[in-house]
């Protein structure tokens, strides 16, 4: 077979293959995770049980069940001040399949694509390149708490820029953009006449006294901004595959469009059990997020007692970021000595973009217990050094 030039934008994973050692040797413990390791509301999995029992084993509308995008559009209503109708949310497999359906309504060959970085870019990136779009890197910088700078995002737009891809709370680095920068973010996409599509599968997972502010929440930016949210961290329901995008009608029905070539349709009976979760699952989320702070709190703690490395507390999403410079080694060396000598598998920073050189992440996302273990190996691998 003759395959296609489009694979050269999906590299080889580090963390794919950190997997497959992971089953080789089950004494590692994986602080890779980037998924809930609960499981999910058990009232969510009698719902689509119950669902699949009576029949609902069809497809469903293309666009999602109306019931469902109504119940979306009263939980943005009220969680998200993003006020929006039925036909403005389009239901998909996770949210994913929202962002790359989105990406296909709005890129053309050579339009300029902003991403954070370090960001999600194992998705973002390849994404964007396969519709022969050109990625420019923004930084998230440590002294900025790993935040959107406004400022160095009006640097970055040039005349082609047609999308900035903005992901608060953020995978890796944990950072959440406060309301104030949403602001300024705003203010500068409203003046270049650009499109944002704001990433907020961790929306839910925030600590302290932060707040997640909803970027379409802001006046007048509904025009401008493409949100995509999911069930999969905010519920513990990654396997069952639902997300969403809320936009103008109009670019709701272009994403439909593509929908309907591809997936058709978000799986139907967990589109009826994503309803139970909207309104009788909200406690399940607040009791997840607890365990997560608590295990943040231990996690970042314990990795700013070791020497040659500092980690500054992460406001969101279920994972630590910490600077590994002062090992003296690089994000990847780092990782395979700690996959070696400790039997803990951490994820490089450059996974996720050139300037997560110097980072490591590590998913909290597994029990205290667990995280307690790796952290006592760790740290005797590093005395050792
Ligand atoms: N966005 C971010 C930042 C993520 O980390 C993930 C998954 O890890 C997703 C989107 C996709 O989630 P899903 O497709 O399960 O909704």
């Amino acid at each position: 077979m003759r395959l296609s030039d489009r694979l050269k934008f999906f590299k080889k994973s580090k963390i794919v293959e950190s997997l497959k050692v992971l089953e080789q040797d089950p004494s590692i413990i994986s602080l890779g995770a980037g998924e809930p390791d609960f499981p999910a509301p058990p009232n969510v999995i009698a719902a689509a049980q119950k669902a699949l029992k009576k029949g609902f084993t069809h497809y469903s509308p293309t666009q999602g069940k109306l019931e469902l995008r109504e119940a979306i559009a009263e939980k943005l209503r009220k969680e998200n001040k993003i006020d929006a109708s039925a036909d403005e949310i389009i239901v998909t497999c996770g949210s994913k399949e929202a962002l790359l359906i989105a990406m296909l309504t709005l890129i053309n060959p050579g339009d300029e694509v902003i991403v954070q970085d370090p960001g999600y870019n194992f998705a973002y990136m390849p994404m964007v390149r396969m519709l022969d779009g050109i990625v420019h890197s923004l930084q998230l910088r440590e002294e900025d708490s790993f935040s959107v700078h406004p400022g160095m995002l009006r640097k970055l737009i040039t005349e082609k820029t047609k999308l900035f891809i903005l992901n608060s709370p953020s995978n890796p680095t944990g950072g959440v953009v406060s309301k104030k920068d949403l602001e300024e973010i705003a203010d500068v996409v409203v003046e270049k006449g650009i499109t944002v599509l704001s990433d907020e599968a961790y929306e839910k997972l925030v600590y302290d006294d932060v707040k997640h502010v909803s970027l379409a929440s802001l006046n007048g930016m509904k025009e401008y901004v493409i949100t995509t949210q999911s069930f999969s961290k905010s519920f513990a329901m990654c396997g069952f595959r639902i997300g969403y995008a809320v936009a103008k009608r109009e670019i709701i029905e272009k994403m439909n469009r593509f929908k309907l070539t591809t997936t058709i349709c978000a799986p139907t009976a967990f589109q009826i059990a994503a309803v139970e979760a909207l309104k009788h699952a909200g406690d399940h989320t607040e009791k997840m997020r607890r365990e997560y702070d608590r295990r943040r709190k231990m996690i970042v703690r314990r990795l700013n007692e070791l020497p040659g490395i500092r980690c500054s507390k992460p406001k969101g999403a279920f994972y630590a970021f910490p600077n590994i410079t002062g090992l003296g080694m690089s994000s990847e060396e780092v990782a395979d000595f700690l996959l070696e000598k400790a039997k803990v598998l951490t994820i490089p920073g450059t996974e996720f973009g050139r300037y997560g050189e110097g980072y490591l992440r590590l998913s909290y996302a597994t029990s205290y217990e667990k995280i307690e273990e790796a952290m006592n190996r760790i740290e005797s691998a590093i005395d050792k050094l």
